[in-house]
């Protein structure tokens, strides 16, 4: 599932390749489901301009002229792409925005295998619903380790439960909060309860560290090639991983354990996490 670091590359390649256009037509597969009947989402949508592209957690959001918001989540398997207008549809293809500007034309395709994904319009109080649905941005200076320390400790979990949970911290899934629990020398199963303000600035600053290098390699493309980046490029993180997927601790050598909590595979390394 795409994580703050792949749903920002995405963002970020959107609003370059975006921003200033204008949607021209929507194309919605007939039994598509948006949050709206399809006839009004098209027509409040259609002529607008886009004025811009940002992230909101784990959402991609296409700021519109009138304070109106498409809001996209991944989910499992989203993908948008920006392909050639004339590009057979593809058969998990489940809208397409077509968008020009000064003679140029950008078709945005939005394409779900499994339909656990999101295509809404919001109009500026959903949008706002929508931020306070979520917790802090790990990436924004604003979040001290004394917030996040509370944030956690807030859920009677162990730790790795607490940081997928969004309302806790934003962003954060399966991936990078496993990697981040093992640079900060955390074992996962940790309740919240037991977790020191010096071990909550640790994983602050370690999970700061991870979510960057994840930007700067443009996210992280497993096996299942699921996440692609809007022109279809892999992304390179996944050669960085420090312990997700691994069998050998690459710190003391020994085993990696591999356990699910709340079903979400987990490494860790019982040696030098504790
Ligand atoms: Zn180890």
């Amino acid at each position: 599932m795409p994580e703050l670091p792949e749903v920002q590359t995405i963002t970020t390649d959107l609003n370059k390749y975006l921003k200033g256009f204008t949607v021209e037509k929507v194309i919605l597969s007939p039994w598509y489901r948006t949050n709206m009947e399809s006839g009004l989402f098209l027509q409040a949508i259609e002529g607008t301009r886009v004025e811009n592209v940002h992230r909101i957690a784990k959402n991609i959001v296409m700021g519109l002229e009138n304070e109106l918001y498409v809001a996209v989540h991944l989910a499992m398997t989203g993908q948008l792409l920006l392909i050639k207008e004339s590009a057979p549809i593809h058969k998990w293809e489940r809208a397409r925005f077509i968008l020009t500007k000064d003679g140029k034309t950008q078709t945005l395709r939005f394409n779900d295998m499994r339909m656990f994904g999101k295509l809404q319009l919001l109009n500026l109080a959903q949008y706002k619903e929508l931020k306070n649905k979520y917790g802090p941005e790990p990436l924004e200076e604003a979040l001290t380790p004394q917030t996040l320390l509370e944030n956690l400790q807030s859920k009677k979990t162990n730790i790795k439960n607490a940081l997928l949970d969004q309302k806790l911290v934003a962003g954060l899934g399966n991936i990078y909060a496993t990697d981040a629990l093992f640079m900060s020398k955390i074992h996962p199963e940790t309740k919240t309860q037991h977790l020191t303000l010096e071990k909550a600035k640790t994983l602050l600053d370690n999970a700061r560290l991870i979510l960057k290098e994840g930007i700067q390699n443009r996210g992280s493309t497993l096996a299942d090639k699921m996440y692609v980046d809007v022109l279809g490029r892999e992304g390179n993180q996944q050669n960085f991983f420090r312990i997700y997927g691994k069998s050998t601790c690459p710190t003391c050598k020994n085993k990696v354990e591999f356990k699910k909590l709340n079903g979400r595979g987990t490494y860790f390394c019982p040696q030098c996490q504790s």
